[in-house]
């Protein structure tokens, strides 16, 4: 055994547990990944392993691309300690209720990282699982290096997320609508994976002992400070509704388009999750779509804050049952903790934008300051996020004028507002021409136009570095300002 042996030197630093698999058996399934033929390193995120305690540097040594880790993070080798996993769930897609699961991925375990933080270590891509339906398990090399840089992007932003440990070419070919693609493995970390689906799945099935060890242990993973709450359901209710409330401001204030907001793909925890057809909003826009299939628009830019309320009512509805004894008192609870919603959304909304604006305090007409500037944003067809990073340059006269003067009512300098703006308006965001331009490449078997796009993102808020001629670059919007740019879910 030599000393850089990924997988077994001193464990790799791997130590999973899982608590996950001692929840009732209708929320999971044991299953295997499927090995794949020659499987190789497309990117590695060297940081995020150190923070796991995985042994880093021992990837990077004589071992190369198609080395030991290669071998663990295509599902080819289970590291020590693994008891792989697909996680059972339901979900509402696009308004209609279905029963899903883990199709595609598979969860190895919960990392315990050397600070005492428990994160789910899960393969997407690692072939088929009790739950695939007609699907064959895998995902292309494409959508996994697109949710690999966008969730990057949304953690380097400052955005609860999802992050992403490693990508692996897997040498297969998978086919697609549009023909055969080279295949690969991403390789995600979440501090769990526990989506509103999930409780509607346990809903679904009427097993109430099952819901409430469900609704104890996602308190107790993400919300310990509640656990002993008189009626946990309700508590747990409340905290994921203040959560998603801030998640979807700050979606809004970055221009984020999730683009699939199914009651699946949205967290517990609070965290963005499950990237598909998902994209930045370039000219200002808020019936912004980009997602090939949503034809209608349901899950617009603009909808985002109120489609977030809708799933959150399902979350509500499946935890009916076990709010209150009696239905109508549980529809009450339920009520009264969704019309909290648009208040939190708004308040985080106000204080992001106030912080985008460089103002301190607060005046009842900032709201009013706020959208009249979105308003001329729209009719301008402006890019958001670069009229935001030079807004005393590119902001009409008029509107100027009047931010100037409430700029000047607090005591805070000029000076002092920049840097709170600087801090809260992106330089950088993952363009999506940008984005495609790196994805083209890596297909090709170039990762270095990926890599190059992804230390550029690694530091949205850094302007000093932003004004240098190789960043500037990736500051320029699409020449027709995105419109017309289309992600598609062929993934
Ligand atoms: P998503 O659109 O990624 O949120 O996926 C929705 C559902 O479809 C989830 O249950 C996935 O696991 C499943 N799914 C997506 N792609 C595949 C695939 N290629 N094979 C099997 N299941 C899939
Ligand atoms: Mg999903």
């Amino acid at each position: 055994m030599s000393e850089h042996d990924f997988s077994k030197r001193a464990g790799g630093g791997w130590r999973l547990e899982h608590s996950y698999a001692q929840l009732p058996r209708l929320l999971h399934v044991a299953v295997s990944p499927t090995a794949v033929r020659a499987p190789r390193m497309a990117v590695w995120n060297r940081k995020l392993a150190e923070e796991l305690g995985l042994d880093a540097a021992a990837w990077a040594s004589a071992e190369g691309a198609s080395g030991a880790a290669a071998e663990i993070f295509s599902g080819n080798v289970l590291p020590p300690g693994a008891s792989p996993l697909a996680q059972a769930y339901a979900g509402h897609q696009y308004g209609h209720f279905t029963t899903l699961g883990d199709g595609r991925a598979i969860l190895l375990g919960e990392q315990i990282t050397p600070r005492g933080e428990r994160w789910d270590v899960q393969l997407k891509g690692a072939g088929p699982t009790p739950y695939s339906r007609r699907g064959d398990g895998r995902a292309t090399l494409g959508a996994m290096l697109r949710e690999y840089v966008i969730s990057e992007a949304m953690h380097a932003m400052g955005i609860p997320s999802t992050r992403s440990l490693a990508v692996v070419a897997t040498g297969e070919e998978i086919w697609r609508q549009d023909g055969a693609r080279p295949g690969a493995v991403l390789t995600r970390v979440a501090t769990s994976h526990i989506r509103v689906g999930t409780f509607e799945w346990v809903a679904a099935r009427r097993d109430e002992a099952a819901l409430r060890a469900l609704v104890a242990y996602t308190l107790q993973r993400h919300y310990p400070e509640l656990a002993g709450a008189e009626n946990p359901p309700f508590v747990l209710l409340g905290a994921v509704i203040e959560r998603q409330a801030r998640l979807i401001a700050q979606w809004m204030s970055v221009g984020f388009v999730h683009g699939v907001m199914n009651t699946d793909n949205m967290a517990l925890s609070g965290e963005t999750i499950d990237y598909g057809p998902c994209a930045f909003m370039e000219a200002y826009d808020p019936a912004t779509v980009f997602s090939s299939i949503d034809r209608d628009g349901r899950y617009a830019y603009g909808n985002q804050p109120q489609i977030a309320q809708w799933n959150l009512a399902r979350l509500a509805e499946a935890l009916l049952t076990v709010l209150h004894p009696q239905e109508e008192a549980a529809i009450a609870l339920a009520n009264q903790a969704l019309g909290g919603f648009g208040e939190r959304y708004q308040r985080h909304w106000l204080a992001g934008m106030r912080r985008k604006l460089g103002l301190f305090n607060e005046e009842p007409e900032d709201g009013a300051l706020i959208e009249a500037l979105l308003e001329w944003m729209h009719s301008a067809k402006v890019d958001f996020t670069n009229t935001f990073a030079d807004l005393e340059r590119v902001a009409p006269t008029t509107w100027a004028e009047r931010w100037q003067a409430r700029q000047a009512r607090q005591s805070q300098s000029l000076e002092e507002a920049m840097r709170l703006r600087c801090a809260n308006c992106p330089a950088v965001i993952p363009r999506n021409h940008r984005v495609e331009e790196t994805l083209a490449a890596a297909e090709q078997g170039d990762v270095s136009v990926l890599e190059r796009l992804l230390a550029v993102l690694a530091a949205p808020y850094d302007y000093a570095r932003a004004r240098a001629a190789d960043v500037a670059e990736y500051r320029v919007p699409a020449p027709d300002g995105g419109e017309g740019y289309r992600t598609f879910c062929g993934t």
